[in-house]
């Protein structure tokens, strides 16, 4: 099924985490091209880069753009505003450099990068949603869309204050189907509702679905002794509804000749097949620090604005996958404020937590484990 008007193959290249040097650093640009020449002849054709990824841009100009002629494949990008501050003009001046960076001439996708939270504010106080209207209108993009990290309800007000929109970007993997956090069963519904199809990121959770806790890899393993973690995650994920297309952030040609390899090979998951991942769901589950379920009442009741939901979603993260993903999290959710350690321990959260968490012992526990 082809959306849009356009035939977009259904494995995309995700340029987020593209090869290094053995200086850690520096993109193997050499790697990259080999990448690129295997995707294009397995028949893929969509690339997705971002301002936000680095040295990302520069990589695709050279790998990409600079050796196949531009209309055999579909470049997108995105504009992050609120990596800042930014002013009214700095803001426009991004997609400037982007074309500069890539030396693409247009973009085929233009996304607004990463709405939710308090980011969310920023591209409407900066007028960014008229600008990439007015972009699309001059023909220097060719489709406008807008990637999303935040609740499902969150998702529903975007898409009815901006209906021009054509396409939503969505973290959909089988382990945050129903994450009280992430949402993505919820967040697709809601984008096909509203008929918009939708481009999946994270299939793999950023990787961390290759390497599962050691009781959920049992459960896959016993569920296929042949398929990889990696192809677990591949098939779920192709399976969604109203799919344009599925980002895989490839980092070698290793790894992207087993996702060719899974893509072309791609079935629906069976009803067995999609009980084992169920029950790799619960196991997860079981892994949880809190039941929280980002209903943010105690947000609301935060004198001090603490990221509380997020905080507790920070503790499950690191049940589950480990101290540096409970990190990181942590670290992208309170880049702004709303640090565990700002809490003045006035007790208001925890009056209106309707899952009775213990948020103030909580918050200590992150303060602890959590902050670097
Ligand atoms: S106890 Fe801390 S987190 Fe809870 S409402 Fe008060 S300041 Fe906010
Ligand atoms: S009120 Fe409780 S369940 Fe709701 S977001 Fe806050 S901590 Fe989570």
């Amino acid at each position: 099924m082809s959306y849009l008007g356009e035939s977009i193959p259904k494995l995309g290249f995700g340029l987020m985490r593209l090869p290094r040097l053995e200086d850690g650093e520096t993109i193997d640009i050499e790697q990259v091209k080999q990448m690129v020449d295997t995707f294009l002849e397995a028949g893929g054709t969509y690339f997705d880069t971002a301002r936000a990824y680095g040295e990302s841009e520069n990589a695709i100009r050279q790998a990409l753009v600079e050796r196949y002629p531009r209309e055999s494949f579909q470049l997108a990008t995105k504009n992050a505003a609120w990596i800042g501050p930014k002013s009214y003009e700095d803001a426009r001046k991004d997609f400037d450099i982007s074309i500069e960076n890539t030396g693409a001439g247009y973009f085929d996708f233009y996304l607004i990068h990463n709405t939710g939270g308090a980011r969310t504010k920023v591209f409407d106080d900066l007028e960014m949603w008229d600008f990439v209207k007015q972009l699309k209108a001059d023909g220097r993009v060719k489709h406008i869309g807008f990637s999303h990290h935040d609740s499902a309800a969150v998702l529903e007000e975007v898409i009815k204050a901006h209906p021009e929109m054509e396409f939503v970007q969505l973290q959909v993997n089988w382990a945050d189907w129903d994450n009280a956090n992430t949402q993505s069963r919820k967040c697709v519904e809601v984008a096909r509702k509203h008929g918009l199809p939708v481009i999946i990121m994270e299939p793999v959770r950023g990787g961390t679905l290759a390497n599962p806790p050691e009781a959920v890899a049992e459960i896959l393993h016993e569920g296929h002794p042949d398929w990889t973690h990696v192809e677990w995650a591949i098939r779920f994920a192709l399976g969604t509804e109203g799919l344009i297309t599925m980002l895989s952030g490839m980092s070698s040609l290793e790894q992207m000749e087993q996702n060719i390899a899974t893509w072309k090979a791609w079935e629906p998951l069976n009803a067995d097949e999609a009980a084992v991942l169920d029950r790799a769901r619960a196991k997860l589950d079981e892994m949880l620090d809190n039941p929280c379920t980002n209903c943010q009442y105690c947000m609301k009741a935060c004198p001090k604005d603490i990221k509380i939901a997020p905080v507790m979603e920070a503790l499950n993260r690191r049940g589950m996958y480990g101290d540096a993903n409970g990190k990181n999290w942590y670290g992208f959710q309170t880049s702004n404020g709303g640090k565990a350690s700002e809490c003045i321990q006035c007790f208001s959260c925890e009056a209106a937590c309707p899952q009775h968490i213990e948020i103030v012992g909580k918050l200590e526990k992150a303060v602890e484990l959590l902050c670097e």
